[in-house]
């Protein structure tokens, strides 16, 4: 496992402690301690390089006091700097719309359709909804297959048309459905690839714009680092979307993921997924995230 950044930090701070202010000289070392734990942590160079610029100015000429020592109080300022750049606080999905739409987008194998699945449980079981799911992969049967299965896990229909090849005309007929049907939610399941190209972003223009949605979530795999970053900025640039959910944080990987997606992209992390289970999904909360990048 790896060292906390708290330990290195008291190592790289011990003469200091107890007394005196927090100067250029020993933040410089400090700095260096904190941008490579972020960058174990899966945060991105150029971002670990500006946060702990930030960093820098916020620390320089603090008193230490003496209830906290040294690298408690840098790590204290690192952890509140990266809380703050995650968002600070929670950010609701909006589920106010009657029906409320909700697109997920990203990548295949990245979660979407668990994800999928758990949100539809979530929103049945948490908010007392009604949900629908939609099945929009028409490249993979398999994977209409796994909704289906899903779906009958956590006891939410899925809308299918299989045959149809348009995944936009699907999702219109689905909104049609669902509002003959008193469905108050609609979550429409997209098909991914294995990388970014036109024609998957074309159809999921077209499928955004037939749904008009209210919230449109990009799903990513926590554990691609980089790859993560690039893919968020992709869809971004094409979908606008309104919220994150990182997937696979059962995994091995601190999560920096979050903190560099957050900084490139500008976009709330709303959800994390943390196993196959239809029950392992978590709201996003920037101070937990703040501690586990940290360790
Ligand atoms: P999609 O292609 O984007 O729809 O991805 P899937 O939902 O099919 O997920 C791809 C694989 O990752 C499947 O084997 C899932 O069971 C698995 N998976 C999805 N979310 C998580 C997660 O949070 N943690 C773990 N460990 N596995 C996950």
């Amino acid at each position: 496992m790896f060292q906390s950044l708290q330990d290195k930090l008291d190592k790289a701070l011990h003469t200091l402690k107890g007394h005196g202010q927090i100067s250029e000289i020993n933040v410089a070392e400090t700095v260096k301690e904190i941008r490579r734990a972020l960058v174990d942590a899966d945060v991105s160079y150029k971002v670990a390089k500006e946060f702990t610029n930030d960093v820098r100015e916020k620390a320089l000429g603090q008193d230490v006091l003496t209830t906290l020592n040294p690298g408690q109080l840098m790590t204290k300022i690192v952890h509140d700097e990266m809380a703050n750049l995650m968002g600070g606080t929670t950010s609701e999905l909006n589920i106010s719309e009657n029906p409320t739409k909700i697109l997920i987008a990203g990548l295949q194998g990245s979660g979407k359709t668990t994800f999928s699945g758990k949100l539809a449980n979530y929103l049945k079981t948490k908010k007392s909804k009604k949900p629908l799911l939609v099945a929009g992969d028409v490249y993979r049967p398999a994977a209409i297959d796994q909704l289906k299965v899903l779906g009958e896990q956590v006891g939410v229909p899925v809308f299918t048309e299989e045959g149809n090849q348009k995944p936009a005309d699907i999702a219109k007929n689905a909104l049609a459905y669902a509002k003959a049907n008193g469905h108050n939610v609609i979550i429409f399941d997209t098909a991914g690839r294995l990388a970014v190209d036109s024609f998957m972003m074309r159809e999921i223009r077209e499928v955004h714009d037939a749904v008009e949605p209210t919230e449109t979530l990009f799903v990513v795999d926590s554990m691609t680092g980089q790859d993560a970053v690039n893919t968020a900025k992709a869809f971004n640039d094409v979908l606008d979307y309104d919220g994150v959910v990182l997937t696979k944080l059962d995994g091995d990987t601190r999560g920096g993921a979050a903190l560099t997606i957050r900084t490139v992209v500008d976009k709330p992390i709303k959800f994390i997924s943390t196993g196959e289970k239809m029950e392992a999904l978590d709201v996003f909360h920037p101070n937990r995230m703040a501690d586990r990048i940290l360790g």
